[in-house]
């Protein structure tokens, strides 16, 4: 464009993105946060707190209490007390009810959730404004609507809850993950104690002003903030009848062995390392962006996340130049800033996780490209960045980075397609680009993956079931499938 204009004589601007920020004062941060208990929010017994940050100034947000034993022990009792005389006692149109009105306060305070969600994880506000807050909410108009037509989703007669649910949640998605566990679990009969990740508490602890506000009975929702201890100290806790993890494969390999045996039903939402195969017959331009959706939504921290992509040989360059031309035009910086496409990174650990992930790469000999690209001073940033020359050994072609960081590797043949994205110990998701609806068909039979997204990617709702094979987990959250997990059916 601009050189038809130079032609023509025309004078040119090089345009530049003023600052468009969401207003930091929608949401009032309190300077501490006790732990939400039967109801009310309370002092840990012994624990002390801890501190969450924005990860994109490092600026302390709020101090935040940090369960110990004893506050299991009181959440998990809380929980029992609600489950046998309130809210696993009351009918599923009444629990409903309940449900509708806290996916209506999420709406009615979407704003601020988004911006709070914004500060405390890193994520652009244009994600937690229209992704991640309205998926919350739609995740619990979703599972009211279940509430009632329980004994009509094919279970049998009378479907029962199971009890009481632990559920431990991941730092990606903190209020979307927290939705995901406690809808399906509310709308089923059971009630919760729920722990959210220790560098990103504050999205759930509002939710826990939305669920007082919406007048649940005390100790239907119990939320613990702490870090991995607390977390593992739920998980063992006796009072459980059931334990729902999103997170890394390790942890919920450990989850998996400290209660095995003990009889609590478990569902594991882990890990990733999916495949996004390009077919030569593809739209590109749309392919291109899949791929950047695929990988750099929400700073690659999608356990689903594109973060393998498979070309087909003949287009390889072609897509490569567009792709690359593409991520020149993404925006890194100031998360509260509405035109920002690449927040920051969550913390500290992560970034050094990601760093060293991305060194490997280079080690082990793939090309390292990123688009020029200012980082901010302060915070954790990383910049999109694409390996080319990948080989299916690499690590980078193997092991989730959980960043922003796209592997490329090549294929000729859709059985080679095939093979080397099932090369993984993993399972979760896949995507597929192709014009021919015979080949996406053909392609997602073979795909060892528990969502397949043809043409498309990333794209989440309630009613479509989610979860993974082998490494990636086991049990589904979403649709009919998700209401089985919390089912005695
Ligand atoms: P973790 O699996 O450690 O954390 C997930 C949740 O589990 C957090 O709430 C964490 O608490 C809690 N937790 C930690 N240890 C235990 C335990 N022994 N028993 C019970 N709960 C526990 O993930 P990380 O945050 O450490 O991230 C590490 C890597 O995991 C990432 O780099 C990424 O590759 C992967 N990951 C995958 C996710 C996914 O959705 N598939 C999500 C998050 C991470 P706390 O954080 O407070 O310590």
């Amino acid at each position: 464009m601009a050189e038809l204009a130079r032609g023509l004589g025309v004078t040119t601007v090089d345009w530049e993105y003023a600052p468009a920020p969401e207003s930091r004062d929608v949401v009032t941060i309190k300077r501490e946060y006790g732990l939400f208990l039967d109801g009310e929010f309370a002092e840990p017994k012994e624990g002390g707190h801890f501190t969450t940050l924005n990860p994109a100034t490092e600026e302390p947000l709020a101090t935040v209490a940090e369960a110990g034993p004893a506050d299991v022990d009181r959440a998990v009792a809380a929980a029992r007390r609600a489950y046998e005389q309130t809210w696993g006692a009351m009918p599923g149109r009444e629990r409903a009810k309940y449900l509708y009105r806290v996916a209506r306060l999420l709406q009615e305070r979407a704003r601020e959730f988004a911006v709070l969600e914004s500060l405390d994880n890193g994520k652009p506000i244009k994600e937690s404004r229209d992704v991640d807050v309205p998926l919350a909410a739609a995740h619990f108009f979703y599972h009211a609507g279940w509430a009632d037509k329980l004994s009509y989703a094919g279970f049998g007669p009378a479907p029962r809850p199971l009890g009481v649910a632990g559920q431990v949640i991941p730092w990606n998605f903190p209020l979307l993950m927290a939705a995901w566990k406690l809808a399906p679990a509310l709308a089923t009969g059971n009630t919760c104690v729920l722990k959210p990740a220790e560098t990103t508490p504050l999205t759930a602890l509002l939710l826990a002003e939305v669920i007082q506000e919406a007048g649940l009975p005390p100790g239907t929702v119990n939320i613990l903030t702490g870090d991995g201890a607390t977390g593992r100290e739920l998980v063992a806790h006796p009072g459980l009848d059931k334990i729902a993890f999103t997170g890394s494969t390790e942890v919920g390999k450990e989850i998996q062995r400290a209660i095995a045996g003990s009889g609590k039903r478990l569902t594991l939402e882990l890990g990733g390392k999916a495949a996004n195969v390009v077919f030569d017959d593809a739209a590109l331009d749309q392919a291109v962006e899949g791929i950047v959706n695929g990988i750099f939504f929400n700073q690659g921290h999608v356990c689903c996340a594109g973060s393998r992509l498979l070309v087909q040989e003949s287009i390889a360059d072609t897509l490569s130049e567009r792709l690359r031309q593409r991520l020149t035009t993404l925006r890194l910086g100031d998360p509260l800033d509405k035109n920002t496409d690449i927040g920051a990174i969550n913390s500290r650990q992560q970034l050094d996780k990601i760093e060293s992930l991305a060194a490997a790469g280079q080690d082990e000999g793939a090309q390292r490209w990123s688009p020029p690209c200012r980082l901010p001073e302060k915070g954790y940033w990383f910049p999109p960045t694409v390996f080319s020359g990948v080989s299916q050994s690499h690590r980078i072609a193997r092991e989730e980075i959980f960043g922003p960081v796209l592997s490329v590797l090549t294929f000729r043949t859709p059985d080679e397609a095939v093979a080397k994205a099932n090369n993984t110990p993993y399972g979760l998701s896949a995507g597929v680009w192709t014009e021919k609806g015979s080949r996406i068909l053909w392609m997602a039979r073979r795909l060892r993956a528990g969502v397949v997204w043809a043409n498309t990617y990333n794209r989440f709702d309630p009613s479509s079931p989610f979860g993974g094979y082998q490494e990636s987990g086991f049990g589904r959250e979403g649709g009919r499938a998700g209401l089985a997990a919390y089912l005695n059916a």
